[in-house]
């Protein structure tokens, strides 16, 4: 037996998942096998309910890969097919992402940047759409992960379709489908990325998007790649049932295990609980301990709390992170440029005593590294 430490994760994924969903992996399916095209069907079913979308007018599609290259998918199949533009509103390095999607597949777009520390304002983006109001594609995050500030999605929704009524609305809900309810239809989004480990709490290894389906079959052959064609992919998987190319197998079978574990927490709302109990320890907890958020206060998400270095010479990030690895701890790095700031996640398997266990480490280490609590 290998040896090795049980380890936390208290990241923005991969996540920990339940021991029962990693059990859930310890079979063999074949790819053509019936009872792998059944759990294919029921995994899509059970997330459509989950989004509580219209079977009617939604259909989700499993895509092989991390989170990116969902994200990426939705922008190669809806690229533009004339000359219009793609208008990604960004305010973090997720949102930035999607800028280099498009410039690298070389999809015109246009970003409209915002600050990391403040969310999305709807007075700007209606200024910018009153005045380009030609937008094709309308892009953005949900969840920051970087900063993890929430976005007001359904206002930006409704303000996209109420201005520009032809237009595509794109939601990146990586970090929070599943654990922040969604509403498809005030919000008018049209098409919405997640990922099998992130709220989920599946394991890695393929995106999902939910699409609209009148949409996504006026996208037919626009996308330069084959593999992340969407429309194509969706074929695969109405015709035959199958996948295009090799499957995750095993991944299906922890997502499924992870959506029966999703429903038995009281579904969306029930998941909400948990990581809103979570964040609430952690920021509380760092708080006591003299730490200070890059987010103020109210605006703090259940999903992964930015914290500032503390001031005091002895702190080195790189310590502070491998010695509460040493514990079995694992925290995170910031992503926002302007402060150096680490992550806490409070999403995946984890829960309110995980939490606390973790300040206690957190604690120990300050003392181990002489800097006098709180800090600061
Ligand atoms: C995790 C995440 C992604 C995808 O990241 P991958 O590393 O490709 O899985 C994209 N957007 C957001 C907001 C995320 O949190």
């Amino acid at each position: 037996m290998e040896n090795f430490q049980e380890k936390k994760l208290f990241t923005p994924g991969p996540l920990g998942v339940s021991s029962d969903v990693k059990k859930a992996m310890q079979r063999d399916l074949g790819s053509r096998d019936t009872e792998f095209i059944v759990i294919v069907k029921e995994v899509r079913e059970e997330i459509l309910k989950i989004a509580e979308a219209s079977a009617e007018i939604y259909t989700t599609i499993l895509l092989q890969g991390s989170g990116t290259y969902a994200v990426e998918s939705v922008f190669q199949t809806l690229q533009p097919a004339g000359n219009g533009k793609v208008l990604i509103i960004s305010n973090g390095s997720y949102g930035n992402r999607m800028k280099k999607i498009c410039e690298i597949a070389k999809i015109p777009a246009v970003t409209l940047q915002f600050s990391e520390e403040s969310e999305i304002q709807l007075s700007v983006v209606e200024r910018e759409l009153r005045c380009n109001p030609s937008y094709p594609l309308v892009a953005m995050v949900h969840c920051e992960t970087s900063s993890g500030i929430i976005n007001p999605i359904e206002k930006v929704g409704a303000l996209v379709k109420s201005m520009l009524p032809g237009a595509t609305f794109f939601v990146d809900a990586m970090s929070s489908f599943g654990a922040i309810p969604i509403d498809f239809e005030a919000g008018c989004v049209d098409f919405l990325v997640t990922s099998a480990n992130k709220c989920l709490q599946g394991v890695p290894g393929f995106g999902v998007v939910i699409a609209k389906k009148s949409v996504l079959m006026q996208c037919q052959g626009r996308s330069r790649s084959l593999s992340l064609d969407l429309v194509d992919q969706l074929e695969g998987l109405e015709g035959n049932g199958q996948f295009r190319f090799t499957p995750p197998t095993h991944a299906l079978l922890a997502l499924r295990k992870a959506l029966w574990e999703l429903a038995a927490e009281g579904g969306v709302c029930g998941r909400r609980e948990r990581y809103r109990k979570n964040s609430v320890i952690i920021q509380e907890g760092m708080r006591a301990l003299g730490f200070k958020t890059l987010l103020p206060h109210q605006k703090l998400s259940i999903i992964i709390t930015s914290f500032l270095y503390p001031k005091h010479p002895n702190f080195k990030f790189e310590e502070f992170y491998q010695m509460l690895s040493n514990q079995g701890q694992l925290i995170y790095p910031g992503k926002v440029t302007k402060s150096d700031s680490f992550r806490i996640g409070s999403i995946g398997d984890l829960f309110p005593r995980d939490m606390e266990h973790l300040l206690k480490c957190i604690e120990k280490t300050l003392l181990k590294m002489k800097i006098p609590i709180p800090v600061e």
